[in-house]
């Protein structure tokens, strides 16, 4: 056993794998990475407990937990989770993108679930403990990175309705390859009628687990519909956009002035969102956050007005909406493919994350 310190980070006991793949199974691993299907040797570890806080800070072998069956989270979802990527620069340092901001929404999301708020200290150490045992993990090739998540359920074996006293904070990682792979292309996307993902006062604003249960539904009935993915309105009045299932969405029209909606706590505040949109602003774009009216948009979109819609979120940076349609209307965005601005923007902002560009933000962390 050994240990990692640093002086900013806590100490995480690292217990290594008597099992770890063979240097053949991981390269294999690493030559066609699967997302979220293929996961790393090791996983970091923080317990909770009301009375004794945050202890016994670890990285140990990957592997499955042992859950009693009255385990809160099982049966009243008190869960929250954050999704980050580690990317290798070609002189083998390891970095991760703002890392302090998914530090910040995992308390945020973690207080609106009655879940302990873990310190920033201890999401960055460990993170950085569990990437610097994987580091072997991380893809060979551009556009790859280490996908890490971050999450902590309520682990107390107990049926009361009320917040568990015992959490379990857990970070595993999976290698992931280009997310477009042949090019970027664009996606279809319905927007959803009949079914909302969060409502005014509701957990909209967190990332947990429950908001990704209820927009799963409505996901697939767009996908038996040939959409790729479903774009949510507002509860109350069902007239304005407000994100995807895991992805912000921003609109940019032909006078290049950009409008994505409101931070109203029914939406994820995205990294990558506030991200482009910093990106965007430099660039001379006007940018609005407002209300997005659905009937603005068709409008727009009919007329030349509006000129592309994209979505935004850690895994895909951004992807180009190419099409967007409902029960009462088909349209083509432009000429549905990839636009100027996505594409500018895009390649801007990767550039920032695989070191290709200078971070004049201060957004890189480097972990390793
Ligand atoms: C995670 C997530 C996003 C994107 O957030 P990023 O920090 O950019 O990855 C957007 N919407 C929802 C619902 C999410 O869960």
């Amino acid at each position: 056993m050994s240990t990692v310190t640093t002086p900013t980070s806590p100490t995480f006991e690292i217990h290594l794998s008597d099992t770890p793949a063979s240097t053949a199974e991981r390269e294999a691993a690493l030559a066609a990475p699967r997302f979220g299907v293929a996961f790393t040797d090791h996983m970091a570890r923080i317990s909770w407990t009301q009375d004794a806080g945050w202890t016994h800070r670890r990285v140990e072998k990957y592997g499955p937990l042992q859950l009693d069956p009255a385990t809160a989270v099982l049966h009243y979802g008190q869960e929250v989770f954050e999704g980050l990527k580690a990317y290798r620069y070609p002189d083998g340092t390891v970095w991760s993108f703002r890392p302090e901001a998914n530090a910040a929404r995992f308390a945020r999301s973690a207080y609106r679930l009655a879940l302990p708020e873990l310190p920033e200290a201890d999401f960055l150490g460990a993170i950085k403990a569990l990437v610097e045992v994987d580091r072997a993990w991380i893809p060979p090739g551009d556009e790859t990175s280490l996908y890490l998540r971050p999450f902590m359920y309520a682990s107390e074996p107990f049926l009361g309705v009320r917040p568990s006293l015992e959490a379990e904070f857990l970070v595993i990682a999976s290698p992931v390859g280009p997310y477009f792979a042949g090019g970027v292309t664009p996606v279809s996307i319905w927007v959803s009628r009949e079914y909302a993902r969060a409502g005014s006062g509701g957990t909209g604003a967190a990332k947990c687990g429950g908001n990704y249960a209820a927009s799963l539904l409505p996901q697939q009935q767009a996908h038996a519909k040939g959409f790729d993915q479903v774009c949510f309105l507002d509860a109350r009045t069902g007239t304005q956009l407000e994100e995807l299932g895991g992805m912000n969405i921003v609109v940019v029209r032909a006078d290049g002035s950009v409008v994505t909606p409101p931070l109203s706590g029914t939406i994820l505040e995205g990294v990558t969102r506030a991200s482009i949109l910093t990106l965007l602003a430099e660039a001379g774009h006007e940018v609005a956050e407002r209300p997005l009216l659905l009937e603005e948009l068709r409008a727009g979109l009919a007329d030349g007005s509006v000129t592309e819609v994209f979505a935004c979120g850690t895994a895909a940076v951004m992807t180009p909406i190419g099409r967007l349609a409902s029960d009462d209307f088909d349209l083509v965005v432009g000429d549905g493919t990839a636009g100027p601005v996505t594409t500018r923007i895009r390649a801007q902002l990767t550039d920032i994350q695989y070191g290709r560009a200078s971070d004049s933000h201060g957004w890189m962390h480097r972990l390793v």
